[in-house]
């Protein structure tokens, strides 16, 4: 009987995918030697951060200790320029990396679950907009990355499509939910 409860809870845990471990932070290496560059990201990763209240986001300078990616990709689509801003086009991708450890038994639960990110920009794009549609797109992808979804409100940060001059964008629900999901670190 004391065996068979036991074999209930760890299939529950595995079901339902209910995720207990709170201490999702994401060290992310630039992959990229054009320092300009590097510098933006830190400064949009240090904003990002601090509307988030906690450091969620990490920019590593020595890649072999960083488990996320920042990628930046040429001609990622054609790309509409408007005074220098990209008016159209796919300006960016995230994804969530999540890979699962197996415990010393063999078991998947959801404490050894090990989380990072693949967040790639169009490289024209972030070279030539300006701060608050990077910020924009930036918050957009590492959202995805949390595993956010598209919504179907315009203010939204993951609303699919945006206006990168946006002045309405709703920042305090996005941030909110980026705590919901990093937890308490
Ligand atoms: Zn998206």
């Amino acid at each position: 009987m004391h065996k068979f409860i036991i074999i209930i809870n760890l299939c529950f845990l595995a079901a339902c995918g209910t995720d207990t471990s709170k201490n999702k932070s994401y060290h992310l290496a630039f992959v990229g030697s054009d320092y300009g560059l590097y510098q933006t990201f830190q400064g949009l990763i240090d904003n990002f951060n601090q509307s988030a209240g906690k450091t969620v986001l990490f920019l590593e300078t020595d890649a072999t200790k960083a488990s996320s990616q920042i990628q930046l990709v040429e001609n990622m689509v054609n790309i509409t320029n408007f005074d220098g801003i990209a008016e159209n086009g796919i300006l960016g991708d995230g994804r969530p990396v999540i890979s699962q450890s197996q415990t010393k038994f063999g078991f998947k639960t959801a404490d050894n679950k090990n989380y990072s990110m693949v967040i790639k920009f169009d490289l024209h794009f972030i070279q030539n907009s300006r701060a608050k549609g990077l910020a924009i797109i930036f918050d957009h992808e590492v959202g995805h990355g949390l595993e956010m979804q598209h919504t179907a409100n315009i203010k939204d940060i993951m609303y699919p499509n945006c206006e990168i001059t946006d002045t309405d964008k709703d920042f305090d629900g996005y941030f909110k939910a980026v705590r919901n999901y990093v937890g308490d670190l």
